[in-house]
């Protein structure tokens, strides 16, 4: 059942801002090769801010917790948010350069990333405990691994002591602390990504859908209180003490699949923070990332909730 607006926690996302200069190619460079671009731009993204935006834009009270420069990436980024209606307060302007990313988008619609975490790296524990004097046991706190652990792990902690549900992106790839793992309602993670911390815990189940559904399982006897693997077109698997269950994507044509895992969490997030199950929020999720890869960029290819469904259609 969903709460009415009153009733309505916020999703406060912990996390990166990152300008993408997105270089769209026709093949990604090999080693010691040169390529031209066909077109280049710098866009609002990191998978915070991408994540606080498609939150918002599914109707949830998204609040953004991050760290900027003094630049123009910045100023990018605040407004892109800001026009989505997230709120800044959480917002510190430090003295390093504002994370940036390179990504090069091939035809096929997949792409490659670096990111360069600049002022990313100085959100410290002290920025978490002065946005979790106002976090209620409503909200939905979200964190990615673009940040310092410390300070995920800080994130963590303070959902816990308010009752917060804790929703963690563990990308990009990275082993979790049992700590962090037994407090994620869900951990999320691709396939990649679940592969990892799976396998770091000496764990290999193989690449079939078995053997990632048996890894999806894994996830939650490793401790997750629950965990989604987003599969791509095939959707994601919700993994919970009651099984795990295959939540399929709708079938769209793949334009640029940039952001489409945090669209996917920012969706679930504010979903959640809405009062739905974790299976119907995945649902959601899915459809509002399939939404998004039909479209070119992370932020700017998240539809409003009211055009989700003429955008499918
Ligand atoms: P990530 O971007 O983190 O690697 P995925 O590729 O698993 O994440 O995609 C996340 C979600 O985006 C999927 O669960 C699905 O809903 C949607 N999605 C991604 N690629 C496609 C696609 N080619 N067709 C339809 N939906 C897609």
């Amino acid at each position: 059942m969903s709460r009415t607006e009153a009733e309505t926690g916020r999703v406060v996302v912990v996390g990166s801002a990152n300008a993408d200069l997105v270089l769209q190619v026709h093949h990604r460079p090999a080693p010691g090769e040169t390529v031209l671009a066909g077109t280049s731009t710098t866009t609002p993204g990191g998978k915070g801010a991408n994540q606080a935006v498609a939150a918002a834009r599914m109707g949830g009270r998204a609040t953004f917790v991050g760290c900027v420069g003094r630049d123009g990436h910045a100023r990018l980024l605040q407004s892109s948010m800001h026009e989505a209606g997230v709120d800044l307060a959480g917002v510190a302007v430090v003295d390093a350069p504002t994370g940036h990313a390179v990504i090069v988008i091939t035809p096929d619609g997949e792409n490659s990333i670096i990111v360069t975490p600049g002022a990313n790296s100085s959100l410290d524990a002290d920025a978490v405990d002065r946005s979790a004097a106002r976090w209620t046991g409503d909200d939905v706190v979200v964190a990615q691994l673009e940040i310092p652990m410390e300070t995920v792990t800080r994130a963590a902690r303070r959902a816990a002591q308010v009752g917060a549900r804790f929703v963690l992106n563990a990308a990009p790839a990275a082993a979790v602390a049992p700590e962090v793992l037994a407090l994620c309602d869900p951990l999320v993670v691709n396939e990649d990504e679940a592969g990892v911390i799976v396998a770091h815990a000496g764990v290999d189940l193989g690449a079939n859908l078995e053997g990632i559904k048996a890894t999806a399982a894994a996830l939650t006897a490793l401790g997750a209180r629950s965990a989604v693997v987003t599969l791509g077109p095939e959707g994601a698997l919700v993994a919970s003490a009651a099984g795990v269950e295959h939540i399929p994507a709708p079938r769209v044509r793949a334009v640029d699949t940039t952001g489409a895992g945090d669209g996917f969490v920012g969706a679930l997030a504010a979903r959640l923070s809405r009062g739905d199950s974790l299976s119907d929020a995945a649902r959601v999720a899915a459809a509002f990332a399939s939404a998004a890869v039909t479209r070119l960029g992370a932020q700017s290819a998240y539809v409003e909730e009211s055009a989700l469904e003429a955008v499918l259609s």
